[in-house]
């Protein structure tokens, strides 16, 4: 199996001032919330408690060849189905839940406005599990037409992002990660790159909300409101990287204006 799979949407950007990296899982997608809903759905019409489908879901989990654990979405289905008698509902499930539904918005406009205003920065969605359940929920929010590429991993993303920064050589000047993994947000900060902000994102609906991580050099963006996130998420890139006034009023009319 290979440790990472490359999807390209637009490979016209070849030497980009601005790389951002941006995690998929509670970031771009409420995924703690979409999963909530549809393991409650799971089990009122599969006919198991939830403490079932708790140990289902832990059991579904297993050690990859890269010593990271993965959840298997078939694996987890399959475990479903020989303890119901309504089997047939349970794909029908995974496969239909409104993914779509728990997009970020606020994520979404902050994307929108990297590109808005600058032109060559290239955004690299970097997400880590099971590529085949990945790509359905990757595909079904629409995020792609956002986004210069999408990279699968079942392997550390630290690992990735420096494979990539070696690709590209100095041709990068800014390096921007948006992650809400604590394990991610720590290894990241290990990277020796210079002009790198390793930003937290934070959601109280997110299963790591609570989590500590261990980085000291970490912005934390909070979801304050739809808007302000990706505000407040530019705030700290535009500070860091002393843009000037005028743009930062450009990103946020274009931010407030995004449908
Ligand atoms: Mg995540």
């Amino acid at each position: 199996m290979d440790k990472i799979c490359r999807e390209i949407v637009n490979a016209t950007i070849k030497n980009p001032s601005l790389w951002l990296v941006i995690d998929f899982d509670d970031v771009i997608m409420y995924t703690s919330q979409a999963t909530r809903e549809r393991d409650e759905e799971l089990s009122v019409k599969a006919g198991l408690s939830k403490e079932e489908l708790l140990e289902i879901s832990k059991e579904s989990r297993e050690e990859n060849t890269f010593g990271k654990k993965t959840f298997s979405i078939s694996k987890f289905s399959q475990k479903i189905k020989e303890k119901t008698k309504n089997a047939g509902l349970v794909d029908e499930i995974i496969n239909n839940a409104n993914y779509a539904k728990f997009i970020n918005q606020s994520i979404k406009k902050l994307l929108l406005a990297v590109k808005s205003c600058i032109e060559d920065a290239k955004i690299s969605i970097l997400t880590f599990g099971e590529v085949e359940f990945q790509k359905l929920k990757v595909s079904e929010t629409g995020i792609k037409d956002f986004v210069d590429e999408v990279v699968y991993t079942i392997g550390p993303k630290k690992e990735v992002v420096e494979e990539k920064m070696r690709e590209y050589g100095v041709k990068v000047p800014f390096l921007i990660t948006i992650d809400d993994s604590p394990d991610n947000i720590d290894d990241y900060e290990k990277m020796n790159i210079k002009n790198y902000i390793n930003i937290r994102f934070k959601h109280p609906l997110a299963k790591t909300y609570n989590d500590p991580h261990n980085a000291k050099e970490v912005f934390v963006g909070h979801e304050l409101s739809q808007n302000q996130a990706a505000v407040d998420i530019w705030k700290i890139i535009a500070e860091k990287f002393s843009v000037s006034q005028p743009d930062i009023a450009k990103w946020e009319k274009v931010i407030k204006e995004a449908e």
